[in-house]
């Protein structure tokens, strides 16, 4: 009996439930495409680039880059992959994108990571990223470090200041829960309990992408 796995995946879920952490273990498992918009984003800022001037203010703030230029981004990468499989880390963050996105792929099926909003909290300012190669550790789980495995420094994230956090929590609430709901109604929607260790997280969103 074949798993029944799926190769088009959104990942949704507030800021610091684990979607990247998670995303990125499961496009390893099923050798399928690791899309986050927000690494994107920070790789042009990094870079300077006119997307990187232009998505500044909005990341720096918490607040949402214009819809346009993050749905072109990923619908560039995506028809550049030539129908191999993806998951979607922090896209679509809108009603506007989930119906952008759906002109060009088909969706088939948005695991939800949900996590209350103190262990959010708690868990945005434990949160380190490597410079170097983007992998994320918590400070709560391995101790105050300063290199990544891979020898690159481990950065605070410029959003991952508090009022900042505020900002992003309350942006998610108002623009990206509808998006859950919209999902649901298209009987897609799988919720993933985020509470754990990332190793329990990923059990659950094994299993829940190979049920049928
Ligand atoms: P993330 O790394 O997913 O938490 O994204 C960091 C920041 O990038 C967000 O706070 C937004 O400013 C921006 N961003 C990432 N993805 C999107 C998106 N789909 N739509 C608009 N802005 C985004």
């Amino acid at each position: 009996m074949g798993r029944f796995v799926r190769s088009r995946i959104v990942m949704l879920g507030p800021p610091g439930a684990g979607k990247g952490t998670q995303a990125s273990a499961l496009s390893e498992r099923y050798g399928i495409e690791y899309i986050s918009t927000g690494d994107v984003l920070r790789s042009n800022i990094a870079r300077g680039t006119p997307d990187g001037l232009a998505a500044k203010r909005y990341v720096d703030s918490g607040e949402l880059v214009p819809d346009d230029l993050v749905v072109r981004i990923v619908r560039e990468h995506i028809e550049g992959m030539k129908g191999k499989g993806f998951i979607l880390d922090g896209f679509p963050r809108t009603l506007a994108q989930a119906e952008s996105l759906n002109e060009f792929a088909e969706i088939e099926v948005v695991l939800n990571i949900t996590l209350p909003e103190s262990e959010v909290v708690a868990r945005l300012s434990g949160r380190r990223i490597c410079s170097a190669c983007g992998r994320i550790y918590n400070i709560h789980h391995t101790g105050e470090r300063s290199t990544c495995e891979c020898g690159g420094s481990l950065v605070r994230r410029g959003d991952d200041r508090p009022e900042v956090i505020r900002q992003r929590l309350e942006t998610y609430e108002r623009r990206t829960r509808p998006v859950i709901e919209y999902y649901r109604a298209r009987g897609v929607l799988r919720e993933v309990d985020g509470i754990g260790s990332i190793d329990d997280v990923f059990r659950r969103a094994i299993s829940r992408l190979e049920e049928e």
